[in-house]
């Protein structure tokens, strides 16, 4: 017979009820068994108190886990993200702690960087010495090509500290110093710079930048005279055939150092004459500029570079003496120009111009679109293309159609293939023939499908992720990119307000349904950036829980928007916003993307956006807004954003609105900030395109409730995408700029294990 409890054992069996939540005690004992038996494989012969602590702590743990687990996904599903409260926060993205299985890291071709230390001149050339190592770690990634039996090698570099690292200060016993350094060293590829078209003039980027170019151009001097090209037995004719076997693109001016680096190699170390030196060099490099945005432009401080490259600063002088020179000889007397033509600016501190330094030392220049190469010609470059006007070129960007349509979009791809056949994959400009098509609605339904199933498959997505019902049969208006002014999320945002205005105003009117998806990063230090996301995600807020727009309006901000999620968004949407203030998106390759997966692109202008509408056709595109001309001609006049303001009530509302918490009750002044730029400092001129933007939306609209004229126009946009292929890019490249010809590789492998060994010709 049990002997009644006590009180104090009745408080504790009813706590262990309490925290196990076990109605049946008896499970309780089997689990206990269990534990002993099993877990810690005792009976209770031999047992200690301690086992039967531990046999009931795993007891009690068991029936904890299934509460335990769901009550963190509550918490992730609740506030799991990197949006916080409506805000952007950053987190560390450690990508290689489960290593990386595509590399192979290449010890054996380690190679020395040097930085700091002194120059010295003597009568048997010039030595950059007493600088500090540091060691270069090649990895290998190989590059497929498509069904084309080439493997490339992307090698990347990792910064390695010597074994010897400091090494007189762990002799003389600050050996704790001696590890921290090893760490300093080892952190110049740590880190990946986040800003989006903005220079920090931060030392260890200009440490980063200097380090890949330094490893590269040995690694590529090593190789060269490894080859047959290479190995001639005249010192004078070694480097003659340099420049037919190595082009070196820059791809911006990040990698700008190789220009006076190579100099110094051949002048310095291989004691080649300047000239022979220069002249090789211009054949070698071409330079691709990326953005005319002022910000973005490198202007590298002359004390930074000095300290941490002090013989490189002096051939970069010695190149701008050279290149004055010339000028002054050519327009004797023109002061201003030498100095707009300078390699350094002497206006705030003495700035070392990077893309100057890239156009003289180069012998191609191009753009990425060709309103942007003609900006560079006429505008930001003028002086240079004037000088030599045949150096500059365009490249006109592309996108590779394997990742962003096969792989991303198969039914789409499988599709066109039915009608036109897969040699597509390879050659895009082959998508005209499904001009052949249009009148085939068997077929452009068939498209329309696959739309829908893409768009509900994102749906799904979405409701899991944001917990928002979503109407697939809403029109998927998407704004995906960067988050910066000049890309103005701020004036869809402003379109958005103003859908939302309208549907309370009369709830009654016919309205369009619309899903606008707004996603993008923030570079972490801009403060604007970051108030445009906290202004999207609050007009959502606002939006999504209004019981009066119900399913006609949704606001969806992307969080963590990258390629994956892109490779989700794309093919689910129906209009794709392209809408940069004209002149200022030097390309774009979203807009290439969006057009291939069939979605209809409302823009402006600006960038490739121009030669969508060549190949499209301007009736097949939403075009709304300035042009390069019309922003000139309102800067001669002077923007005045009130005037817009004062003029378009629906304007007015909507930023009344932002401006007096309607939209952040808690935070009144919140977007205070926000408001003021946009009236007095908006540069990118948000207020001047508004009205025509809202009328092109409507516009759009419009045609949305047409599915047959809608898919129509999505067939003709698909068909005359082809252009916008990267392998068009790539082959103009190789034929106009690095003077290449194709290598078409045949070698049969037996089995995987065979050598494919490359017997192309080419560099
Ligand atoms: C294509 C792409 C971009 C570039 O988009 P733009 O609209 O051209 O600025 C940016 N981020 C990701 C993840 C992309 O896939």
């Amino acid at each position: 017979m049990a002997k009644p409890l006590t009180d104090q054992e009745k408080r504790r069996q009813i706590s262990i009820r309490g925290i196990v939540g076990v109605e049946n005690v008896a499970e309780l004992k089997k689990g206990f068994n269990r534990h002993l038996h099993f877990t810690l494989i005792k009976d209770r012969n031999v047992a200690t108190p301690r086992d039967y602590f531990f046999a009931l702590a795993h007891t009690v743990r068991d029936h904890l886990v299934g509460r335990w687990i769901r009550t963190q996904q509550h918490y992730y599903e609740k506030c799991p993200k990197k949006i916080r409260d409506g805000w952007q926060v950053e987190e560390a993205d450690d990508w290689l702690r489960h290593g990386n299985p595509w590399e192979k890291a290449r010890p054996e071709f380690m190679l020395p960087v040097h930085f700091y230390g002194k120059v010295e001149h003597t009568n048997t050339g010039t030595r950059w010495t007493d600088t500090q190592v540091v060691l270069a770690l090649p990895y290998d990634t190989p590059v497929p090509g498509y069904m084309n039996n080439t493997v490339n090698t992307m090698r990347l570099w990792s910064a390695r500290a010597p074994n010897d690292f400091n090494l007189r200060d762990f002799n003389i016993g600050d050996y704790i110093q001696a590890v921290l350094d090893r760490n300093l060293a080892e952190n110049i590829s740590r880190v990946l710079y986040p800003n989006d078209n903005f220079f920090e003039g931060k030392e260890l980027r200009l440490k980063q930048e200097y380090f890949v170019v330094a490893a590269t151009l040995q690694d590529v001097i090593r190789r060269f005279k490894a080859s047959k090209f290479g190995s001639t037995d005249s010192a004078k004719t070694a480097f003659d055939a340099f420049p037919d076997q190595v082009a070196i693109q820059l791809n911006d001016t990040h990698p700008a150092l190789a220009i006076p680096e190579l100099m110094r190699i051949f002048v310095d170390i291989e004691k080649l004459p300047w000239s022979k030196a220069w002249e090789i060099t211009q054949k070698t490099f071409a330079y691709t500029n990326h953005t005319v945005l002022p910000e973005a432009l490198e202007r590298w401080s002359v004390e930074l570079v000095e300290n941490l490259l002090p013989r490189h600063l002096q051939i970069i002088y010695e190149i701008n003496q050279k290149h004055l020179d010339r000028i002054a000889a050519l327009f004797p007397k023109d002061v201003d120009r030498l100095r707009r033509m300078s390699l350094i600016e002497e206006e705030g501190g003495k700035r070392i111009n990077m893309a100057h330094l890239c156009i003289v030392g180069s012998h191609a220049v191009n753009g990425v679109a060709k309103i942007h190469s003609d900006i560079v010609k006429t505008q930001v470059f003028k002086d240079f293309s004037e000088l030599e006007p045949d150096k500059f070129q365009n490249k006109t960007n592309g996108i590779t159609p394997r990742r962003w349509l096969l792989l991303c979009n198969p039914g789409l791809a499988e599709l066109i293939a039915e009608k036109i056949g897969e040699d597509y994959v390879k050659d895009l400009s082959q998508l005209t023939k499904l001009q052949g098509f249009l009148d085939d609605d068997v077929f452009l339904r068939e498209i329309a499908n696959v739309k829908q199933e893409n768009k509900l498959k994102f749906s799904q997505f979405l409701e899991k992720e944001y917990e928002v019902k979503i109407n697939p049969s809403s029109m998927f208006d998407v704004h995906v990119k960067r988050i910066h002014e000049y890309k103005r999320q701020l004036l869809n945002c402003l379109h958005v307000v103003t859908m939302y205005n309208r549907i309370k105003k009369d709830p009654r009117k016919l309205f369009v349904p619309r899903t606008v998806i707004i996603g993008g990063k923030a570079a972490p230090g801009y403060h604007m950036a970051k108030m445009i996301i906290k202004l999207i995600t609050s007009v959502a807020d606002v939006v999504n829980n209004d019981p009066v727009v119900g399913s006609k309006l949704k606001v969806i901000f992307l969080e963590n928007y990258r390629v994956s999620l892109a490779e989700k968004v794309i093919p689910a949407t129906d209009l794709s916003e392209q809408i940069s203030t004209a002149g200022t998106e030097a390309s774009g390759t979203g807009n290439m993307k969006f057009m291939l997966n069939g979605a209809l692109t409302i823009g402006t202008m600006d960038g490739a956006n121009v030669e969508m509408v060549e190949e499209a056709g301007e009736e097949n595109l939403f075009i709304f807004g300035m042009r390069v001309d019309d922003v000139a001609a309102l800067d001669k006049k002077g923007y005045e954003a009130k005037e817009y303001y004062e003029a378009l009530p629906e304007l007015k509302l909507a930023i009344d609105q932002i401006d007096n918490g309607f939209f952040s009750p808690k935070q009144p002044d919140l977007f205070k900030d926000l408001v003021n730029m946009l009236f007095y400092n908006d540069r990118f001129k948000v207020f001047a395109d508004y009205e025509a933007y809202v009328k092109c939306q409507e516009k759009a609209s419009q045609l949305y409730m047409n599915p047959k004229a809608w898919n129509t126009m999505v067939l003709k946009n698909i068909a005359a995408a082809g252009k916008f292929s990267s392998d068009r890019t790539i082959k103009e490249y190789a034929r106009d700029i690095w003077n290449m010809e194709p290598s078409d590789l045949k070698i049969s492998l037996s089995n995987e294990s065979s050598n494919g060994v490359n017997k192309a010709n080419g560099k």
